[in-house]
């Protein structure tokens, strides 16, 4: 049976992407003992995600790659900004490659990435890490039941069993 809305979908991937040359590189990846498990056609994956693996059986593998423009969408050079070092006042800058957890005046939260620290401002790039990255996948479906009354109902999976607490 293929996978379904509704249906707990128990997975394995491995996550490559390339870089700034093309070269292929490792990004992530799952193991066995700790898969990822979702509730299947709710909008918690990337939805090109979700239609590459619908036709997989449990114990099925596929590769796949998503382009940018289905995955989390072009790089903003925009989305480059300076915080004032006064925001660090009384702590140590942080080093680049740092990833900082940032909310706006909205409260929406999100992540920065030190790209340069200068005398006057730490940088920081707002993109998503895989922004204007392909997203090349190698995912095996270890597990896919139907969802609960209760997973359906908070619109989340509950473990693989269907019986872990939040
Ligand atoms: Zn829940």
């Amino acid at each position: 049976m293929a996978l379904d809305k509704n249906h707990v979908v128990t997975l394995k991937y491995v996550l490559h992407t390339n870089d700034e040359a093309g070269e292929k590189i490792f990004v992530e990846e799952t193991s066995a003992e700790q898969p990822m498990t979702f509730l299947y056609g709710v909008g918690m994956m990337i939805p090109k995600f979700e239609q590459e693996i619908q036709n997989l059986n449990i114990g099925e593998t596929a590769s796949f790659t998503i382009e940018p423009s289905e995955g989390y969408g072009e790089r903003d050079p925009q989305a480059v900004t300076q915080l004032p070092l006064d925001m660090f006042q009384g702590q140590e800058l942080p080093p680049v490659g740092a990833v900082l957890p940032l909310s706006d005046n909205q409260g929406n939260n999100f992540q920065a990435l030190v790209v340069e620290v200068t005398p006057e401002a730490v940088i920081v790039d707002l993109n998503h890490p895989m922004a204007g990255r392909p997203l090349h996948f190698d995912v095996e479906i270890l597990n896919s039941r139907p969802a609960t009354e209760e997973e359906l109902a908070h619109g989340h999976a509950h473990g693989e069993d269907g019986h872990s607490g939040h």
